[in-house]
């Protein structure tokens, strides 16, 4: 039996209550996982209302914008790069479970069950908790988790701030499940608690009242982010926040919060944002001596060092005084609009490489992958103002050129085609001259 309200599409009230986990079982119950719609996909026009709305209700209450532009478009270029192995591979968290369930479950629940349904709500949410604190405790997967703690501003995009690797590891906790719940269900709820954990990245929604007891919220999320001591380790849940409440990481609210990582890693470059910690970690691999201390370089906790407890010592982070200053671009304001035409124009082709995915080459889809890459770190480099900034942007605008000749980049209106080559070529040729200009003055050096 199908459920008759099965549908590919969500609805305009659907994708509102999807954000908020305020879904129906029986329209969210699927018998196969092919079924189970790509909510998370679907959730693009939802994402950029509420952060439109957060914009606006900022600039009303507290008369300017909820972070900065810089920081914002950091956070995005992370959920661009974290999403895009999905074109090649299904998730290693449906992989790994759909492999359990069909050899290993124990018993099967009903899929059409409010009763399974519920379950699994719970269950998902157990296991993001139970990841989640390992991906604090554990320096292997911190490695990879830190990726969404780097924002210094807290603000819906910093929600999209998510890791390449995480789900190399968070699978596991989920496995347990696969013993008995079909993957359809789970596949549900899954996503619903990823996309749950987008409102509650916000300033602008203080106190909830007695709702703070039971559900994790925005208050207590901006704990879990904090750089001041009483924040480290607390605020891990999902969805509830009961699970903190049992498991004794609960903190409310108190000192105002300072956002970010406890030593800042103060660039917008992609790719140091997703991996300057395991690089980190190999140095201190190889510094540290003795087999038994290497091993815990990986496995303790990232403040872990000889003679220091499993998750370091809380005096050795740093304090704050509130008066900290978030690392800013000092880009001029011409070149940062210059970098928001680019990384749009950039989400266009990446939205449509998506949606037509099936009917692209795996050449093709490499080729834009790199490109994406590429246009990705290209707006790091312009932000921090690196030196060999210029001479990537004009590369990079060289093989956009490039790839729309060879025709593995189409612009979905002809017309554009025309518009792209003579702006890109005018960008080819105003990077190109600064980085001549630069070779010739010895900034590379
Ligand atoms: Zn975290
Ligand atoms: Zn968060």
């Amino acid at each position: 039996m199908k459920n008759p309200e099965a549908q590919g599409d969500v609805s305009l009230s659907q994708g509102i209550r999807m954000m908020f986990y305020v879904m129906k079982p029986n329209e969210t119950s699927f018998q196969t996982l092919e079924e189970v719609p790509d909510y998370v996909k679907q959730a693009t026009p939802f994402f950029i209302s509420l952060m439109l709305l957060e914009l606006v209700v900022s600039w009303i209450s507290k008369g300017k914008p909820p972070g900065r532009l810089d920081d914002a478009l950091t956070s995005i270029s992370a959920g661009v790069l974290s999403q895009l192995p999905r074109l090649f591979f299904r998730s290693i968290e449906l992989t790994s479970y759909i492999y359990i369930w069909e050899n290993y479950r124990l018993i099967i629940l009903p899929w059409d069950s409010p009763w399974t349904w519920y379950l699994t709500f719970l269950g998902v949410d157990l296991g993001y908790y139970w990841f989640h604190r390992m991906a604090h405790e554990v320096n292997i997967m911190w490695a990879a988790h830190q990726t969404h703690h780097s924002s210094e501003d807290y603000n819906l995009s910093t929600a999209l701030r998510q890791s390449s690797f995480q789900i190399y590891t968070s699978w596991i906790f989920y496995s347990p499940l696969a013993l008995f719940v079909p993957p359809s269900v789970y596949a549900v709820h899954l996503q619903f608690n990823l996309l749950y954990q987008f409102w509650i990245h916000t300033e602008v929604i203080d106190n909830l009242g007695p709702l703070e007891l039971i559900l994790n919220t925005p208050s207590h999320h901006r704990v879990h982010h904090g750089r001041n001591r009483y924040c480290i380790d607390k605020n891990y849940a999902g969805t509830l926040i009961i699970w903190d409440r049992i498991f004794g990481t609960f903190e409310p609210e108190d000192k105002k919060v300072i956002y970010g990582l406890t030593h800042p890693i103060n660039t917008f470059d992609p790719l140091k944002v997703q991996f300057h910690h395991l690089a980190y970690m190999w140095t201190t691999f190889w510094a540290t001596p003795g087999v038994f201390n290497k091993f815990s370089v990986i496995f303790k906790g990232p403040g872990w060092g000889p003679g220091k407890p499993r998750l370091g010592l809380s005096e050795e982070i740093p304090e704050v005084t509130g008066e900290e200053v978030p690392y800013s671009s000092s880009a001029p304001y011409l070149l940062k609009i210059y970098a928001v035409v680019q990384f749009a124009v950039m989400l266009v082709f990446y939205e449509e490489t998506f949606a037509n995915k099936a009917a692209l080459t795996q050449l093709t889809l490499l080729l834009r992958v790199c490109f994406f890459i590429l246009t990705l770190t290209s707006i790091g480099f312009l932000l921090d103002q690196r030196p060999k900034a210029a001479v990537v942007e004009a590369s990079r605008c060289l093989v956009f050129l490039m790839l729309c000749r060879f025709g593995h980049l189409k612009p979905l209106i002809p017309f554009l085609s025309f518009a792209f080559e003579i702006f890109f070529s005018i960008c080819i040729a105003f990077w190109g001259v600064r980085s001549m200009k630069q070779l010739a003055s010895g900034l590379w050096k």
